[in-house]
């Protein structure tokens, strides 16, 4: 299934056609394919989502990324017809789905779930799992169609031959794959996701992963995905909303939250980073690595500078710095010993302790570690203009 698209044949698109996302009639295609107005919920006492709203636009994945507890799966829940909010309006396109005197039953919704533990029936086959999206009995003329959409879907997510299994008899990949097929039967306009790949081993997470996104891809499916895993937020999502403690805290493309994450929070969320205290004047910090551009002006003197750990350049100390940072521009060092070394294969993160008790990461790629633990080395900062976060900023 890995080539849905890249080398699809001229059946294989046939069929993704036959699944590919079309306008109804009640919607009009400039309205977002998905839209939540002030959504509150509460479970007794506990308020789980506090006036959340944001839209999906259409053919687009919306990742909802989140710590555990912060009311990601209620969201889930709410857009799907599972939970009422306390108040608040859930939309498709031009068609209230929740709202004041309005709730449309989860099965008319035309919302498509995979959840965290597939939900497959045990004693049911492949096929049986998957027509099961298409609801009750049918009969005669209706039924050979159903039969059709069933092997279709089958197929799209290539599970041919394997019709007749039971899911025991399924990899972890498999079962993932017919709670896809299942979801996608009734030709859903937003399918949502809840951890679909949670209980997948980390290289099979990563392949099947890769394997839904190419295939939502193809189809042009709108889809709504809750992860707590910055990583596969970005990777999935054209547009991820961050949320913590029942608020969203930051909703934007993957490469905005992590160049200019709103709060440190978000910043330490979305990715490895480091906080450095800085003297601000206007648009330059003073650092322990000496003199860093920042991206505005900013009005306070005290502040943090976000550093990623890509974004330091380490040398052995006392090298001459042909650093990678444009010839004449300004360059900001600092000495310290690397303290801890972790190697990832691709690339290598150190810990290096400078004076003051300041300890930063620094990622340096290659396919082996060029300092060992102990060795004396300079940094200097090669990255774009920083982002600060001044000393008195509510998070
Ligand atoms: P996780 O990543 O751990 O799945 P989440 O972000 O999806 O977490 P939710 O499952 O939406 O969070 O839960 C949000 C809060 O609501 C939690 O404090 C949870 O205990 C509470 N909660 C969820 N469902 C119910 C329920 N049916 N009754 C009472 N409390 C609930």
């Amino acid at each position: 299934m890995s080539t849905v698209t890249s080398s699809a044949t001229v059946a294989e698109t046939a069929l993704a056609s036959t699944f590919a996302q079309s306008s109804t009639a009640a919607d009009n295609s400039e309205l977002p394919m998905l839209c939540l107005r002030n959504i509150t919920k509460s479970f007794g006492d506990e308020i789980v989502l506090e006036d959340i709203s944001f839209s999906v636009p259409r053919a687009a994945t919306v990742v909802l990324l989140g710590p555990s507890g912060c009311g990601k799966t209620t969201m889930l829940r709410i857009i799907a017809g599972l939970d009422r909010p306390d108040s608040g309006e859930v939309w498709s396109g031009s068609r209230q789905l929740t709202g004041p005197g309005t709730f449309v039953d989860v099965r008319y919704r035309r919302i498509g779930m995979v959840f965290q533990d597939l939900a497959l029936f045990p004693h049911m086959t492949v096929f049986k799992n998957v027509a099961y999206g298409l609801g009750g009995r049918s009969f005669g003329e209706r039924k050979k169609r159903q039969q059709k959409i069933v092997e279709e879907a089958i197929a799209l997510v290539e599970l041919e031959g394997l019709e007749h299994r039971r899911p025991h008899q399924l990899s972890g990949g498999q079962q993932q794959r017919v709670a896809l097929a299942r979801a996608l039967v009734p030709k859903p306009e937003v399918i949502l996701f809840d951890e679909p790949f949670a209980s997948l081993d980390t290289s099979l997470r990563v392949e099947v992963r890769t394997e839904v996104h190419e295939l939502l891809h193809s189809l042009g499916t709108t889809a709504v995905f809750v992860t707590h895993d910055q990583e596969e937020a970005f990777v999935i999502g054209e547009e991820v909303v961050v949320m913590a403690d029942k608020r969203i805290v930051q909703h934007d493309r993957p490469s905005v939250l992590y160049s200019k994450p709103i709060s440190r929070w978000v910043g330490l969320f979305v990715g490895q980073a480091n906080m450095l205290p800085a003297s601000v004047c206007g648009a330059s910090a003073q650092t322990i690595l000496g003199s860093i551009q920042l991206d505005e002006e900013y009005t306070s003197s005290q502040a943090d500078v976000l550093i990623r750990p890509e974004h330091l350049e380490m040398l052995p100390s006392g090298s001459d710095n042909d650093g990678s940072a444009e010839a004449g521009a300004e360059v900001s060092t600092g000495f310290g010993t690397v303290e801890l070394v972790e190697y990832h294969g691709h690339d290598t993160m150190y810990a290096v302790r400078l004076a003051d008790d300041c300890v930063l990461k620094v990622l340096l790629p290659g396919s082996s570690p060029q300092f060992d633990h102990g060795s004396k080395v300079e940094l200097c900062y090669v990255g774009p203009p920083a982002t600060a976060f001044v000393k008195d900023q509510v998070e």
